[in-house]
């Protein structure tokens, strides 16, 4: 799918964000991803639950929401993390314009409802190619080593790709801008991997799994069972054949 990024530059549209987390409520796997993954964090919470390893980001419209229908959240004062309280000056004059730091009063608290886009898409964004084609799902680099999803990419549900796809379509079709970020961030991935001169997994939109090689954008099919699993991971219900080597 193609958008065009040029009109409507710096509208920021209405959503209707009751309608939005209706549509986008099915969990990542099966599996309570979570229990998985914070057998390895200190913390004991879900990697991406806990404010020391990630700081949940809303839409602003989405805060305004969030504020006034729940308790759950706070805008993000950086002393939440006891062990490192940071100045969230710096993170904030980071963070894109349209989006509020946030934290939430941590797993034990949770309410699925209540949570935000950001944690109902993680790990995962918009992967967007370089000729401005939203194909499907990437995952956030920098959770390879700790997220037990990345490593499960077998275990995401057809109906959670789906969700995804849909909801970001319609953010997308109103918010030129919001696609754009999502097209920086893509190229970032892409510099990433390239460093690392390694092809990276794509969810595509179609249903099948692709390692895409970072400088060409090449695009070959695999076998999801054959995608690199990472950190703590790594021994866990291996291929027949071992771990899928994904040099380029
Ligand atoms: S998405 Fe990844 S980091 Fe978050 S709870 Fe699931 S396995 Fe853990
Ligand atoms: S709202 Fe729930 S899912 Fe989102 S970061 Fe907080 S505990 Fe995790």
């Amino acid at each position: 799918m193609h958008y065009n990024a040029v009109l409507m530059k710096n509208y920021v549209p209405v959503l209707d964000i009751p309608a939005l987390y209706k549509s986008f409520n099915e969990p990542v796997t099966r599996e309570d991803c979570g229990t998985m993954c914070s057998l390895h964090n200190p913390a004991g919470k879900p990697f991406c639950c806990d404010i020391c390893q990630a700081v949940p980001v809303a839409y602003r419209q989405e805060w305004d929401y969030l504020a006034s229908h729940s308790d759950m959240w706070h805008e993000w004062r950086g002393d939440e993390c006891a062990r490192e309280p940071v100045d969230p000056k710096y993170l904030q004059s980071e963070t894109p314009e349209h989006l509020k730091l946030l934290a939430c009063r941590g797993p034990v608290h949770c309410s699925r409802n209540f949570r935000a886009i950001s944690c109902r898409q993680f790990p995962f964004f918009p992967y967007v190619t370089s000729d401005d084609r939203f194909i499907g799902l990437a995952y956030y680099w920098d959770y390879e080593p700790v997220c037990w999803v990345i490593s499960h990419l077998d275990r995401v549900t057809p109906d959670f790709r789906r969700e995804f796809v849909a909801t970001f379509d319609g953010i997308f079709n109103m918010w030129p801008d919001e696609f754009e970020s999502y097209a920086v961030l893509s190229e970032e991935a892409r510099e990433f991997f390239n460093g690392k001169r390694r092809r990276f997994p794509v969810l595509h939109r179609n249903g099948g799994f692709y390692l895409v090689s970072p400088g060409s954008e090449r695009m070959e099919k695999k076998p999801v069972e054959k995608i690199n699993r990472f950190g703590p991971y790594k021994g866990q219900n291996l291929p027949i054949n071992g771990n899928f080597t994904d040099t380029y």
